[in-house]
């Protein structure tokens, strides 16, 4: 029985039947709660009282075209006229969808596609143990790679939980915790050092190859050849989680721009602009291990997996991804960005450091350098990070905020956006300091 009446505001009315009033965890942020969504499209989306937002937050990324593409839509509704789901063979735009993805990706030599990022960073990590026949996994402290157990750990982290599993949900069970290894990112020392002591032990290495769930920090190049040279040497799996990095940063993704070729890599977000599909794919030999081969014996399913509408959205993003300047646009509005911001910090006299990469930005309220591990990030004031985010929103540009995230630009933004983003932002620090 729900309390509250269809009368009552629909933010209320979301609390009572949802818990939080929100489906997934993050969305309700302090401050915003009643923030009910009623239609997006392009660079803004519009809330139920009529206000409109420009949008950096881009639902944690998927949207590099823009909220709503038209050639998306289309591809979609056409699709819905032809075919739902069947759940046996497979369709022409799956096979299509393998081999664009295959030709675009360095380390493609066969691909799963899944509903979600967190299933691809699961069936990547199963995979490694299925394949290796060991127990434990490796992640770096601020990465985060989906929902699941053995990567629920260590993402934004209070100091003193850097050095111990910190679990960011109960109900864990502790020889899970114990089964991933924490390391810090950028530390190739640290990496060799757990190599030499436990390699026989490790199946796999997951890792964001740009930390983007903490802002950004990029790799240095050490740290990523290390990870390929000691997965190598001591036969474990190295697993790129390019749900961020991938299309947005490059067509071939962080891997591309790197020249490091992981085993495997996980997709999502960017390649179906907003619509829900993940992926998982790599060396062949290891792609034949999933159970969607007969005799294969890392068991691989799902309901939904290929569903004829997200991937008709992810051909139809692939291919203006591939046709327009999308990537030449959005870095190029990066660049305004970061310029604009650290302009309006420095005339504040404000130790900031903005930095970013492509269409990502983020401004950590810190003085320099660019972080390159994620205690660096500590010295950020996270008060101010979140406080300038709201009164950003207060004036119609949606950063999300909490600590520590970053925000995207899409194709769909255009000059005039920044230069308001630029102009807000003077506003809104001067607000929240
Ligand atoms: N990996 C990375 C790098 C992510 O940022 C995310 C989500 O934010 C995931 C995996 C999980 O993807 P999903 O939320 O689609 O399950």
């Amino acid at each position: 029985m729900n309390a509250v009446g269809t009368g009552a505001p629909l933010a209320e009315r979301a609390r009572a039947a949802i818990p939080g009033g929100v489906n997934s965890g993050q969305r309700s942020v302090p401050g915003i709660t009643d923030l009910v969504v009623a239609r997006a499209e392009g660079a803004r989306f519009f809330d139920t009282e009529g206000r409109a937002y420009t949008d950096y937050h881009a639902a944690f990324g998927p949207q590099l075209l823009g909220h709503n593409d038209p050639d998306v839509s289309a591809a979609v509704a056409a699709v819905i006229r032809e075919v739902d789901l069947c759940g046996v063979g497979v369709t022409p735009g799956e096979i299509e969808l393998a081999e664009r993805l295959i030709e675009l990706v360095p380390s493609f030599e066969q691909v799963l596609l899944t509903s979600t990022g967190s299933e691809a960073t699961f069936h990547a990590l199963r995979l490694s143990r299925a394949v290796t026949g060991r127990r434990l996994v490796v992640k770096f402290q601020g990465c985060y790679h989906g929902w699941h157990d053995a990567v629920s750990l260590n993402v934004i982290s209070a100091e003193d939980a850097l050095n111990r599993p910190d679990p960011i949900s109960a109900g864990i069970l502790p020889e899970v915790l114990e089964s991933t290894v924490v390391l810090p990112f950028n530390d190739a020392e640290a990496v060799r050092r757990l190599f030499a002591d436990h390699g026989d032990q490790i199946a796999g290495v997951i890792v964001e190859p740009v930390p983007h769930n903490i802002g950004c920090v990029l790799p240095t190049d050490e740290f990523l050849i290390t990870l390929r040279e000691q997965t190598t040497q001591h036969g474990a799996i190295l697993i790129f989680d390019e749900v961020i990095t991938g299309f947005r940063h490059a067509l071939g993704g962080w891997q591309e721009i790197s020249g490091i070729t992981p085993d495997l890599t996980t997709l999502g977000k960017a390649f179906a602009n907003g619509f829900p599909l993940g992926a998982i794919g790599g060396r062949a030999d290891l792609m034949q291990q999933f159970s969607s081969r007969p005799g294969g014996s890392a068991f691989f399913a799902g309901t939904y997996n290929g569903a004829p509408v997200v991937v008709a959205a992810a051909l139809a993003t692939l291919t203006k991804l591939t046709e327009q300047p999308v990537h030449e646009h959005t870095f190029r509005l990066g660049e305004l960005a970061r310029a604009g911001l650290r302009e309006v910090f420095a005339e504040l006299d404000l130790p900031a450091v903005v930095t970013g990469y492509g269409s990502i930005f983020v401004s950590y309220f810190m003085p320099g350098p660019a972080p390159r591990t994620y205690s660096d990030l500590l010295a950020n004031r996270a008060d101010l990070f979140v406080g300038y985010r709201r009164k950003l929103i207060e004036r119609g540009i949606f950063e999300l905020p909490l600590n520590l995230k970053r925000s995207h630009i899409s194709y769909a933004h255009t000059e005039s956006d920044i230069e308001q983003l630029i102009d807000g932002t003077r506003d809104a620090v001067r607000a929240a300091l």
